[in-house]
């Protein structure tokens, strides 16, 4: 892939690689009032909802910040000062969402399971049958903490059944794993310009139910976080309320055309899970383990066991391989010990096999015999 052979590749969940084009996109000022400036804001918000099909009764809102800002706004604004969340909870963001509701003060119950496990359907089913005081269900659709998949059809399916709305945090798997209005029932999903889509950092946007957005005029805390009038001033002038990232925005809008020409979804989605395969199968032939089993294993980031071996020290192993151009990502659990290799961003066949190479030539430099993890 064109990028920008002087950087290091970002094996990481964000800020990601991005092509040359994308970065090329932001060598210009734009005024933000500006007709060119705004019509890119508009052929962005249109092709974010057509990603997810979600044209017909969805909207979208930007916002300034990063993915967590976006994610607090849309709780924010989509819950009720009344109103009561189940968090479904299996790893660092959605523990994050619950530490919003607590800034908010609003009420809510978490199904917690582990790091490594995915919400129970039957338990969420029973919940909501018990507790009809819930309006709103928020689940992740990547735990970015792990890497696993979230069971969306099964959750969205029992959560419309039970008549409460659901709000998903889809910000690490947007664009690369499917996600259609036309056949999962929604109120908001939450993603960001820095991950799948393959942005620069700087803005989140949702895609929120019209129907279920004009209801909520006053619900926010906040005057620069509340979606409801970031919406209808966008709506009326089709510019944004405070000084928008033009350059995040024209380079989002650059990627979203390349995100395009290389077959939407689809392609994407072909290319990480190949990116995904190419990692999960050479760090296993060095006897590496993966936390996930396949078939829980997103393909976006893949969490990797801390090696038993005692000559494996992961500081050293992390600046040898950005000496070698490759820059990987710590582990976040709470589980065991663990760090994490992206799948994500402007990156390809070619990259994932140089990154296997380094690893190889950095592990037999530290006289690690083999990546096997303790036994559990
Ligand atoms: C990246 C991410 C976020 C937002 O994180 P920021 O650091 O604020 O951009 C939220 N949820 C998930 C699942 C993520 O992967």
């Amino acid at each position: 892939m064109t990028t920008n052979t002087q950087d290091p590749w970002l094996l990481t969940p964000g800020p990601l690689t991005t092509s040359l084009r994308t970065k090329q996109a932001m060598l210009h000022d734009w005024g933000s009032r500006d007709a060119n400036f705004i019509e890119t804001n508009r052929r962005m918000r249109a092709q974010l909802l057509a990603i997810a099909d979600a044209e017909e009764h969805h909207v979208c809102v930007p916002l300034q910040g990063s993915g967590t800002f976006v994610v607090e706004a849309t709780i924010a604004t989509l819950l009720p000062r009344d109103g009561k969340a189940l968090l479904l909870v299996n790893g660092a963001y959605g523990q994050r969402m619950a530490k919003m509701i607590d800034y908010l003060g609003r009420d809510y119950l978490m199904h917690e399971t582990p790091e490594d496990t995915q919400p129970d359907i039957k338990k969420l089913q029973s919940t909501l049958i018990a507790d009809p005081a819930i309006s709103h269900v928020l689940v992740v659709h990547c735990e970015t903490t792990s890497g696993i998949i979230n069971p969306l059809e099964a959750v969205a399916d029992v959560v419309a059944r039970q008549g409460r709305r659901l709000i998903i945090d889809a910000m690490s798997a947007f664009g690369a794993i499917p996600l259609s209005a036309k056949t999962l029932q929604f109120d908001a999903v939450m993603a960001s310009s820095n991950k799948c889509l393959e942005g620069v950092p700087g803005m989140g946007f949702a895609l929120i139910r019209q129907t279920a957005l004009e209801t909520c005029q006053g619900n926010a805390h906040s005057l620069s976080l509340d979606m409801y009038e970031q919406w209808v001033a966008m709506e009326k002038t089709d510019q944004w309320r405070f000084t928008p990232p033009t350059h995040v925005i024209v380079a989002f809008d650059e990627a979203i055309s390349q995100f395009i020409e290389a077959g939407g979804v689809a392609g994407r989605n072909h290319r990480y899970s190949n990116n995904r395969k190419i990692l999960v199968d050479g760090m296993r032939e060095m006897g590496f383990e993966t936390l996930l089993p396949d078939p829980l294993q997103a393909p976006i980031i893949v969490t990797f066991k801390m090696p038993a071996d005692p000559a494996f020290e992961f500081q050293s192993f992390y600046d040898q391989l950005k000496d070698k151009g490759f820059i990987i990502y710590p582990g976040k659990l709470t589980v065991a010990p663990s760090f994490r290799i992206g799948c994500i961003g402007a990156l390809g066949e070619p990259e994932m096999s140089a990154a296997l190479k380094a690893i190889r030539a950095t592990i037999d430099h530290m006289g690690v015999a083999n990546g096997a993890a303790k036994a559990a």
